[in-house]
Order: structure tokens, then C-alpha cells, then sequence
């Protein structure tokens, strides 16, 4: 066949579109695009079962399904291993040991409770073993400004301290009762383990009040990371406990009190008295805490492109989708603006494209990162050993905090370098009718985010923020309610056009 007749048949054979035009795909992704999608998916990330989606906790881990199930429904194809969504890379990660055992001693003879479903040892639990008859001490806080002591009638010497999550009335504003609504230092549960040992005690057990906590607390412990000193924020330093402790389910703690945790705190809370009692039951724990190398998870896939030539090369969208936990006060950091927005931003693009189907030459793949929180780690990893050659990405999208702020205005930081990027923006925002205002601030977080290791590889980027941090920037106050879902479904938009127009692009990208 001449090259003429190449020319004329090409139109029949789904030929991309010419790159000054899009296709009639185009339109109806950017339909699939809604607000309440946004909210949908932000208000179930940051609900509390997921526990601040810490790296690598089970809260973390089950964020990661509920996007591979996302990503699944809207068509798209695995990028794992054995046609899984879920890419996985290695981390030092402290974790408990199957060995670790709990025995409760009571009228009925010895209950053997199962590991991860009944208890788990507290993050920062030691090694060690304990055992002994159990004392309930309330909430296990001493705390002189509130004439509040929970030790002061029992003798822990040599005993399993029992002791409630969190602080009298947590959930009560009145600023002169342990400080309103927020958690003091007393509710710490590294505090309460200090003084349960300094007055002899040989183990601790945190016992949850309601359901909803002891899901929480449960998806809060261990594993976590290795060596980055827990959750005791803002202290520094190793922080491994007193001594031994695990955390247990509701269930579990009501066997182990016979009564009910929750009337036991609301007898506490209602008469706002310590109340602490000798238990007819024995205790006996094993606590073995390892350190090892494990697979962790992130969650990718991919729409694939239609041109022969283009189709192995790669234009990434990613977001974060881990955060920072909940702390040892058990305040869940939720992390609404960071990243849920971003996640959900990355969500809707997905959609877009594999419910749109557009017609794009080079294909798309969407990444959610974990471990960006503790230092960029699944981006990082993914350029270490990517599922897809390094010289096969020609540019990477990454939504990182993009929820609040101005509604209709978002910056496209600029890398040090130019790329094609700045001259598909402008575009992008006139074919996605987004109406935003496209700044080029946030210059300072560059560095900061999941874009980082892609640039260090020589991959164009765009990194979509708002260009500051807001005052609940890594707090539990980072919450769903103050997050504009019009403006991420913006910024989805954009990005969607943005990958699009890349996707189809004739420009240098990042593979010469
Ligand atoms: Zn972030």
C-alpha cells in the first residue's frame, strides 16, 4: 500500500483525532464529572473506620481497595501483578508476631482471644510478657487541674491495668472539664501506661467505649512504620511504652469487666467521679512486636491508548491517598483537604475516562500513592521499580490538597523546568470549561509531594494545589465538611483535559 492510500484509509482504522481538536468522547467524559461524586467519595475516606489512613494500616489498606474497586467499575485495566489493581512495594514495617498472645483467666476458665480480631497490641506496645489479676482504673488519667485521680483507690502493684480510650466527656465543649474539646495531655495513652508503671502495674489494656471506637482503635495499632517514633506527635524522640498494652475489641472488654464499658463510662462521664474497681478475672499477655520487610500497597490502572506507536507510553494522574493516623489521645486526623480531595479529584478523571471512553493515543494511568505522608515512599518506589518503564512516561498530573481555598482558582505549580505542560494548560482550561483561575503559586511544595520523584526522573509534571497550607493543614480539624467538592470537580476537569491533550499530544514529553 502507498502512502497515499495509508493517508486515505487511516480515518477508518480509529485514527486518533488530529491534535487542534477532540474527539466525541470528549464531551461526554467530562460529563461524568459531578459534585456528588466528590462528596461521596471524600465522606467515605474520611469517615473514622479508616483511621486517618496511615501507612501502612488496615485503615490505609482498605482506602486502597475502595479505590481498586473504583477503578474497576469504570472499566479501566489492572496495573499489578495477576490482574490486580494493587501495586505493591517494600517497606520497614513493625508489626506484631503470631506468637503474640492474649489469655483471659475468669470463672470459666481460660479464654484464648485471637490476634487482630479480638486484640492487637498498641503501636508502641514493647515486646514482653505480663500477667496478672485485673484492676479497672477508668479513664487511667491523673490530672491535679481536674482534681481527677483514677488510681487513687485501687493497687495496681503487680496487676493488668484496664483503662478507657481518651479522656472523661471528650466529646463535651464545656472548656473547664478537661479542656473542652480538646484532647489533654493526660488522655495521651503513652501517659497512662507512664503512671499505671511508675505505680507498679505489669500491663496495660485499653478498652474502647462504643463500637464505632473499637473499629477505630483497632485500625489505629500496629503495623505501622518502623523507627519513625509513633504517633506521639509533636514530642519527638523513640517513644516505645511503659509496658506491654493492647488495645481490644468492645466485645473483648466486656468480657474481661463483666460489665459494659459503655455504661461504664457513662456512669463516669455522667457523675464526673473516677470510678475504679477490682476485677474477678486474670490476665496473661505475650507481646512479641517484629521488625521485618513487607509489601506494601498502592492502587493503579490503566486506559489504554489506541495508537500502535504511542499506545506503550504513559500519562500518569496520581494522588495521595494515605494521611497522618490517629494519635495516642485517639483523635482520628481524617485528612479531608489532605488528600481525600485529591483522591477523589483522581477518581473522577479515572471515570471520565473509562466511562467517556475519549479517544486518546498514548494511554493513561492513574495512580493513588501511598506512604507520601512519610516521605514520598509509594512515589518514590513506583520510580525505583516501575510497573512501566521510567522512558515510557511522558508526564505526570498530581493532585495534591486541592479542596479549599479560593472556589474558583487553583495553581499549577510550575517545575524548575518548562515543559509542554505550560503550553497545554491554557488550553486544557478553555476545552474543560472549568472555570479556574490557573495561578502558578505553591512554588515552596514542590519539593513535597508526589510529582517530586517523577520530576528527579526527568518526567514533566504539574502539580495542582491550592498554594498555601490552611490552618487545619495536618490536623484532626482537616475535616469533610469544609471542603468545596465544586471546586475538585473542577479541578478534576482540568486534569482530565489536561491528561487528555497530553494523551494526544505531539509535543516533546518526557521520553527525549
Ligand atoms: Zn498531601
Amino acid at each position: 500500500m502507498t502512502k497515499l492510500l495509508a493517508a486515505l484509509f487511516a480515518p477508518l482504522l480509529l485514527a486518533p483525532p488530529p491534535s487542534d481538536e477532540v474527539d466525541a468522547g470528549f464531551e461526554p467524559a467530562l460529563e461524568t464529572v459531578t459534585d456528588a461524586d466528590v462528596r461521596t467519595h471524600v465522606d467515605l475516606l474520611t469517615s473514622d473506620v479508616y483511621a486517618g489512613r496511615d501507612t501502612p494500616q488496615p485503615g490505609m489498606v482498605k482506602a486502597c481497595e475502595y479505590v481498586a474497586e473504583q477503578f474497576s467499575r469504570y472499566g479501566l485495566v489492572p496495573v499489578g501483578p495477576d490482574d490486580s489493581f494493587l501495586v505493591t512495594y517494600a517497606l520497614n514495617v513493625r508489626d506484631v508476631a503470631p506468637s503474640t498472645t492474649f489469655v483471659l483467666a475468669g470463672a470459666q476458665g481460660d479464654v484464648l482471644a485471637t490476634l487482630r480480631e479480638e486484640f492487637v497490641p498498641a503501636k508502641e506496645s514493647p515486646s514482653g510478657a505480663a500477667e496478672g489479676d485485673v484492676v479497672f482504673c477508668g479513664y487511667g488519667i491523673e490530672e491535679r487541674k481536674y482534681r481527677w485521680n483514677s488510681f487513687k483507690r485501687v493497687d495496681v502493684r503487680g496487676k493488668i491495668v484496664v483503662v478507657l480510650a481518651r479522656e472523661p466527656r471528650a466529646d463535651d465543649d464545656n472548656a473547664r472539664f478537661f479542656d473542652g474539646l480538646e484532647a489533654t495531655d493526660a488522655s495521651s495513652l503513652a501517659e497512662k501506661v507512664k503512671k499505671a508503671a511508675e505505680l507498679g502495674a505489669v500491663g496495660v489494656v485499653v478498652c474502647p467505649a462504643t463500637a464505632e471506637e473499637s473499629e477505630v482503635w483497632m485500625n489505629a495499632q500496629l503495623p505501622i512504620l518502623a523507627g519513625r517514633g509513633g504517633g506521639r506527635r509533636g514530642r519527638g524522640g523513640s517513644s516505645e511504652l511503659a509496658l506491654p498494652t493492647v488495645v481490644v475489641t468492645l466485645d473483648l472488654a466486656e468480657k474481661i469487666l463483666g460489665r459494659s464499658p459503655t455504661e461504664l463510662r457513662d456512669r463516669i462521664d455522667g457523675r464526673r467521679k473516677p470510678d475504679s474497681f477490682e476485677v474477678d478475672a486474670r490476665v496473661r499477655l505475650d507481646v512479641v512486636v517484629t521488625e521485618e520487610s513487607r509489601p506494601v500497597p498502592q492502587v493503579a490502572a490503566r486506559y489504554p491508548g489506541r495508537d500502535q506507536d504511542l499506545l506503550g507510553e504513559v500519562v500518569v494522574v496520581g494522588a495521595h491517598l494515605d494521611h497522618v493516623g490517629m494519635d495516642d489521645r485517639g483523635r482520628v486526623y481524617n485528612g479531608a483537604d489532605d488528600n481525600a480531595g485529591g483522591v477523589a479529584g483522581l477518581l473522577e478523571v479515572a471515570q471520565a475516562f473509562g466511562e467517556g471512553k475519549p479517544m486518546t493515543r498514548r494511554s493513561v494511568v492513574f495512580i493513588a500513592f501511598t506512604g507520601e505522608e512519610r516521605g514520598l515512599l509509594g512515589s518514590y518506589a513506583w520510580c525505583r521499580e516501575p510497573p512501566i518503564a521510567m522512558s515510557k512516561h511522558y508526564g505526570m498530573i498530581n493532585l495534591d490538597i486541592i479542596s479549599r481555598g479560593r472556589k474558583s482558582a487553583i495553581e499549577a505549580t510550575p517545575p524548575p523546568d518548562k515543559t509542554f505542560f505550560d503550553r497545554l494548560l491554557s488550553r486544557a482550561v478553555k476545552e474543560s470549561n472549568c472555570r479556574l483561575k490557573v495561578g502558578r503559586g505553591g512554588k515552596e511544595y514542590f519539593q513535597r509531594s508526589d510529582q517530586y520523584p517523577f520530576h528527579r526522573e526527568g518526567i514533566p509534571t504539574v502539580f495542582f494545589n491550592e498554594g498555601k497550607t490552611n490552618e487545619d493543614y495536618h490536623r484532626p480539624s482537616d475535616t469533610a465538611d469544609k471542603l468545596i467538592e465544586e471546586k475538585v470537580a473542577k479541578v478534576a476537569r482540568l486534569s482530565f483535559a489536561l491528561a487528555y491533550l497530553a494523551a494526544n499530544s505531539d509535543l516533546e514529553g518526557g521520553l527525549r
